[in-house]
């Protein structure tokens, strides 16, 4: 990692992960697929939807392992758990700290690059997932920020996504790389 904005780069940016092609991505050699939840699978302090059950249904039947990190407490986590049942659930995940993200790989039997980790924020989600070594994803936030303080790190996370944005594609339909 040669300097903090490549740090803050996706490795790929999707608009969601509802219209993924998961066989695809199988086929690519991925195992296992770790996300953020508010504004990445479901809006702010949404529960889990039918259609959120439907993914993790989905995803599991395509072969992955599935992993819920988030930075959210016991209670908002266990709920959304409840329902999604993925096989690992990290509440107070502590993103960007490396170590949740490396606890969901280590657990799951893989290498840092057969897994993939979702998330809407630069700052906690791609940073932390950058820093474990775990390819990341950044998703196109579903809803619009209700919280100041998430309101302001998209303010600050401008640039970085401009700058980005010189080289690579946001927020396409597929993730079309190989591992
Ligand atoms: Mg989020």
């Amino acid at each position: 990692m040669k300097n903090k904005t490549f740090a803050l780069f996706p490795r790929f940016s999707i608009s969601s992960i509802y219209t993924l092609d998961f066989e695809k991505l199988y086929q690519k050699g991925y195992r296992a697929l770790l996300f953020d939840i508010d504004n990445t699978l479901v809006l702010h302090d949404e529960p889990a939807r039918e259609e959120t059950v439907a993914l993790f249904h989905r995803m599991q039947a395509a072969g992955f392992k599935t992993a819920v990190l988030s930075n959210n407490g016991v209670e908002r986590v266990g709920a959304f758990q409840d329902r999604v049942r993925a096989d690992l659930v990290i509440p107070n995940a502590g993103k960007p700290k490396a170590k949740a993200y490396l606890q969901a790989v280590e657990q799951f039997g893989i290498e840092k690059g057969q897994a993939l980790f979702f998330g809407d924020q630069l700052f906690t989600d791609i940073l932390g997932g950058n820093r474990a070594e775990v390819p990341t994803v950044l998703v196109k936030p579903m809803g619009k920020e209700k919280y100041f303080h998430i309101l302001l790190k998209r303010i600050l996370e401008k640039p970085f996504l401009l700058a980005y944005q010189r080289n690579h594609a946001l927020f396409q339909e597929e993730i079309t790389a190989v591992v």
